[in-house]
């Protein structure tokens, strides 16, 4: 039986997989990661928090001394957030190592800088 083509050249090539954590992969360009929010650019409008189809986002305070709140265990990454915002103020960042034994971690309440 003849040996197809494909399956010889599969058998001479390097494997496509990574000894992660020892290797890193090349993060995609555009991957949705970690949660970035810039207090400075926020004026609290709470849009982000009214078009989360997750309920992931929450404010606490009122408007400009309002902080955010990001319940990444509830986030879906669709980055409809960083879309809505009209002051450019969240971002989706390339960090996707987010991965925890600690729950309460995935709750992330984003200071505003004391005044
Ligand atoms: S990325 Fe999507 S799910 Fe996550 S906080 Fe933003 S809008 Fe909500
Ligand atoms: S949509 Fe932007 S400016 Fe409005 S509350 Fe959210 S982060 Fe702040």
């Amino acid at each position: 039986m003849a040996l197809e083509p494909e399956l010889l050249k599969s058998l001479s090539s390097k494997p496509v997989t990574l000894v992660y954590p020892f290797e890193r992969p090349e993060v995609p360009k555009g991957l949705r990661g970690e949660l970035k929010w810039d207090p400075e650019r926020c004026v609290g409008c709470g849009i982000c928090v009214r078009d989360c189809p997750a309920f992931a986002l929450e404010f606490v305070g009122e408007k400009e001394e309002a902080e955010l709140i990001w319940h990444a265990e509830r986030c879906i990454f669709c980055a409809q957030c960083a879309e809505s915002c009209p002051r450019d103020a969240i971002e989706l960042t390339q960090e996707f190592e987010l991965s925890t034994t600690n729950y309460s971690t995935l709750t992330i309440r984003f200071a505003r800088p004391k005044k």
